[in-house]
């Protein structure tokens, strides 16, 4: 059954939600062939994209509308303040299924709006079809100075790694998303830090940018696949290896309690778990205490220093058993298989 939308009439509602834009750089946003903006005159543009594909990338079974509109701008958000970027311009592309009613839409493209001008960003064009499943493409263009801009390549040995924040929740959201049977004793309250890690990431540009202005910060990253796996991306381009310390992984309070329901190891959880869209990075040798006034100062206090980057290869997790090579991959919790 075809619902009750043309791609017109939503061009048009894509539009108008699309608000005011910054007339002084964009000079053509959504309704020409191409959108129109000028040039910077200083420092370079980022650019990124992302793709989200139903039942691979979501499920619309548990996810509403407006938070995964959210989201779909979330995780390129991430990746422009994994650089040190400030995002300015988006293009969405979407094909959507015929059993999407009008309102899911509507809910679904003021999430994505919200998030946008939260970040002074403009949507300035896309493309819009049917298609047999619902798949959604965003592309962000950023902007950095170029000297302030954080890549994967320069970690050295002696510098300390630091995340900006809880790790595991998105994963361990996701699996109360899929079970909630599992959970019907918990306190939805307690749950919730977690579900919103799943369900409406924030992307860390405000702590991206101060970390590329503090010249402090050797290599950077966002963590989309879980540290095992983006730690072993920084090691990989800066030739260098690394270890974590298992007990400094932070993580939300809950999170034991959740592991223990789904029987699953909370340090795995943390070290393998995906998109918890929280920063990675590595603090220039001798410069941690002057990052951290710095960020202080700026009313950032929740970052955690989890590890230390050293000569070799490999990612290497530090517990009271013996160190693991987790490169890329979970590690096999004693006695689970
Ligand atoms: P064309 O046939 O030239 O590709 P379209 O009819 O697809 O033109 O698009 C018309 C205008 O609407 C363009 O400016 C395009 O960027 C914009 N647009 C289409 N789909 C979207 C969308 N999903 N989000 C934002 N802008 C869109
Ligand atoms: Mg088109």
């Amino acid at each position: 059954m075809q619902n009750e939308w043309s791609e017109l009439e939503l061009i048009d509602l894509f539009a108008e939600k699309a608000g005011s834009i910054d007339k002084s750089a964009v000079l053509k946003g959504i309704g020409d062939d191409c959108a129109i903006f000028r040039g910077i005159d200083e420092g370079c543009w980022l650019i990124t994209t992302d793709i989200l594909v139903e039942d691979t990338h979501f499920s619309r079974a548990w996810h509403p509308p407006h938070l995964l509109g959210r989201k779909s701008i979330a995780v390129n958000l991430s990746d422009i303040a994994a650089m040190g970027g400030k995002p300015r311009f988006a293009l969405m592309s979407i094909a959507l299924s015929d059993d999407l009613d009008k309102e899911w839409i509507d809910k679904w493209s003021e999430g994505v709006q919200e998030i946008l001008s939260e970040h002074k960003c403009a949507l300035i064009g896309g493309d819009t079809a049917r298609g047999s499943q619902l798949v959604i493409n965003i592309v962000i263009l950023g902007v950095a100075p170029d000297d302030q801009i954080v890549l994967r390549n320069a970690a050295a040995p002696g510098e300390n790694i630091y995340v900006s924040g809880p790790l595991g929740s998105a994963a361990a959201g996701l699996e109360i998303c899929r079970q909630p049977a599992l959970f019907k004793n918990f306190e939805k309250q307690a749950l919730q830090p977690l579900l919103d890690s799943h369900l409406n990431p924030e992307a860390r540009v405000e702590l991206g940018v101060l970390l590329g202005s503090s010249g402090l910060v050797g290599a950077m990253q966002d963590l989309s696949d879980g540290i095992a796996t983006d730690l072993a991306h920084i090691c990989d381009q800066s030739k260098v290896g690394a270890e974590i310390y298992g007990e400094r992984l932070p993580g939300e309070d809950i999170l034991e309690q959740v592991c223990l329901e789904l029987q699953m190891d909370a340090t795995y959880l943390k070290i393998s778990g995906g998109e918890d869209y929280e920063l990675l990075f590595t603090v220039r040798q001798g410069k941690d205490e002057e990052l951290l006034n710095f960020l202080g100062d700026h009313g950032i206090k929740d970052i955690h220093r989890v590890g230390r980057i050293v000569k070799g290869k490999g990612v290497r997790l530090l517990t009271e058993h013996a160190p693991v090579d987790v490169a890329f991959q979970g590690y096999q919790h004693r006695g689970s298989g």
